[in-house]
Formats: structure tokens, sequence, C-alpha cells
């Protein structure tokens, strides 16, 4: 059996096909593939406007850059990739960290009791933690009763759906992000994209994707503006070409990761293996995340990533609290009140997800897992 990774991208002849096609086309980049990759997410996530650019984390940049101004306070959580607070640093705002529930999600109860705390909280920027959807009734009363900017890192949610609120339709927020990278739902190679219903907002990002340059039709032949200090984070047309390829069979892929999820919860149902959380429909399960209180038997942690590796499985864990990494304690984070996560982080790990994981791959995970932990 090939070696088993957490996840992998799904690359097919058609994807190849369409690539090449671009390559041989006029455009490379800035050309028609973007705009309808851009419309393309747009209509998949129910929402109005999408700026597609080079990837998550410019994605993530460019939010903060127009929802934050230096100084502002942010609610965050620990429980993601270094990127989402990382965003809030790169514009000299102060990321605060909030523990999360048992689902890994952020919460928002304790959100509230900060935001009733300190009326100057500026924005939440909240992850749908492995493709679990935040829950947007708490959004929608947050940004109602506090007046508080919200955004949703949906890097590991495209395609899950709240009560029918999709992921990335900005229902209860003002932007979302995704991001393409190969581990993700669907991949551009490097890739992210931003999404909002103002047009006020999509103005800015498209600004700011290039250079903070603007350029109307009153204008001389010539001439073009720079009116803020933007960036250069597009994406190509070659990357968007593998986008809109990948985006027609997503919904495929979401119903083979739920098949593997349902199948890992029954497999571990009486058994020391505890999933985050079980089926419910609505998650689009970038991640299948699993808890064993490693306390209570004779195998730590790093014996199990080792063990596993050797027998071919190469589990990961989601995620290292961001406030205890050294650049973060360096800047005085670290000793947060965050129990759960805590808690979490000593107990959680990764297990193989991808649409191409084939049934007895996946027989062979679960085997090889109950083994190895029964020591
Ligand atoms: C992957 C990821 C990002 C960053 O995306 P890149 O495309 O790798 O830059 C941001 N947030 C979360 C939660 C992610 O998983």
């Amino acid at each position: 059996m090939n070696f088993i990774p957490y996840g992998k991208q799904n690359i097919t002849q058609d994807d190849i096909d369409v690539v090449v096609k671009t390559l041989k086309s006029d455009y490379l980049t800035t050309g028609p593939k973007v705009k309808e990759f851009e419309d393309a997410i747009a209509k998949f996530s129910d929402v109005k406007y999408c700026v597609a650019v080079s990837n998550g984390t410019t994605a993530l940049h460019l939010a903060s850059l127009v929802l934050l101004n230096k100084g502002d306070k942010v609610l965050t959580t620990p429980n993601s990739f270094l990127a989402t607070s990382n965003s809030i640093l790169y514009v000299g705002a102060k990321p605060i960290f909030v523990d999360i529930t048992k689902d890994g999600n952020i919460d928002l109860d304790l959100c509230e009791e900060e935001l009733k705390k300190d009326s100057t909280i500026k924005a939440i920027y909240a992850v749908a933690f492995s493709g679990n959807p935040l829950n947007q009734g708490r959004l929608k009363h947050l940004r109602e009763t506090y007046k508080v900017a919200i955004l949703e890192d949906c890097a590991h949610a495209i395609g899950a759906a709240y009560n029918g609120i999709k992921a990335g339709s900005c229902a209860n927020s003002d932007m979302s992000i995704f991001s393409f990278h190969p581990v993700k739902h669907i991949t551009t190679a490097e890739g992210g994209a931003i999404t909002t219903n103002s047009k006020e907002i999509y103005e800015k990002l498209l600004m700011l994707r290039a250079h903070g340059m603007v350029k109307t039709p009153d204008m001389k032949p010539w001439e073009y503006e720079m009116r803020e200090l933007g960036y250069n984070y597009r994406i190509t047309d070659i990357q968007c070409a593998l986008g809109l390829s990948q985006l027609n069979r997503l919904e495929s892929f979401i119903a083979r990761r739920k098949e593997i999820a349902k199948t890992y919860d029954s497999a571990f149902k009486g058994t020391i293996v505890q999933p985050l959380y079980t089926f419910d429909g609505n998650s689009s399960y970038h991640l299948y995340v699993v808890l064993v209180d490693f306390t209570k038997i004779n195998v730590s942690k790093e014996e199990l990533f080792i063990k596993l590796r050797e027998k071919g499985i190469g589990i990961q864990l989601h995620y290292i609290p961001i406030n205890k990494q050294p650049y973060y304690k360096n800047l005085g984070y670290g000793n947060e009140h965050t129990p759960v996560m805590d808690k979490y982080y000593e107990e959680c790990f990764s297990l193989p997800m991808y649409p191409s994981l084939s049934d007895e791959e996946q027989d062979y995970v679960i085997k090889t897992l109950l083994e190895v932990l029964n020591g």
C-alpha cells in the first residue's frame, strides 16, 4: 500500500487539459478565467462578490486591510493555522485569543463576554474549523448587538452549510475567505478568495489586489491612479482554469468526504477514539479530527505519530495553539485562560480524509490506529 497522507489533492486528465489549454491561450494572467472563477465561486457560495487572490493568506491580509486600523482589537481563535491571526498583526492590529468550544470552533459566548467588557473591540475573526460551520444565529446576534465586524475564515469550509446558510455566503459577516491549497477541498496549487456582499468592500479589494491602482473611463488612455498602498496579490488564469475544473467536482468531493466521515464515526463507536463531532450533515469535513485521552493508555501521542508513520499512515495535528508559538510569546501572548483549547491540544489529531481515500485504505487506517492505541 502507498503512503496514506492526511490530505491530498485530486487531479484528473480534465484538470490537466484545461491548464494546458489556458497555457496556449492569449492570457496567462489578468484574463477571462479569473473573473469566470470568481463568478463561479460566488454563485456556489450564495454571495454577491468574490475576489480571487494568490493564496488564502493574502486573502486574509487584504480583508484585514479593509476591516482594521492600526491598534484595533480583534477576537480570534487559537485553534487555526497561523495565517488567521498573523493577518491581524500584518496591519498592526491586536489579536485577542478566546477559548474554543468542544467542537473546535471559537466560543462565541466568551466572545460576547469580551464585547460586553470592552466596547472598543473592532472585529471577530472566526474559523469554521475542520469544515464545521460557524453558528450563524450567534454571529448575527453579536454583529447586530455590538456592531462588531466579522470575518469568517472558511479555508476549511467551502461547501459546508449551517441550516442552509452556506459557508462564504457572508449572511452574517462582512467577509469570508477561502484557500485553494492542495490539502483543501479544491485546489489551484496556491490560491485563495475573499467573498462579500458589499460593493464598497469588493471594489476596495480589487484595488488592493493590484497595487492600489484605479483606472476609470474618464482618464487619459495611459493614465492610472494609485490611491492606496496595495500589493500584487493576483492569481493567474492558469490557476483559475484549474480551479474552475475542480469546482465542477466539488459536490462529489464533499459527498465522498461525508461518506468517509460516517465510516469513521461508526468504526470508533465504543472505542477509546472519540470523533470531535459526529456526522450531522453540516460539516464539509476538510479534516476528520479525533480525540484520545492519552493519560488513560500506555501509548503517548508522539509514539502514536511515529508508529503510524512507520506503518505508512500520515496523521497530523490541527492545531498547535497559535498564542503559544514563540513569536506570539515574545509579544506577550501564551498565558490566556483557554482550558478547553489546552485539553483539546493534548488529545487531538487528524486522520486521513480526502476524496480518493479508498475503502481498503480507510479500513487499514482504522484497524492500524486501534491496534497501535491498544498497544
Ligand atoms: C490553509 C489555511 C489558511 C491559509 O491559506 P493558504 O492558501 O495556505 O495561504 C488560512 N486559514 C486556515 C484556517 C487555513 O487552513
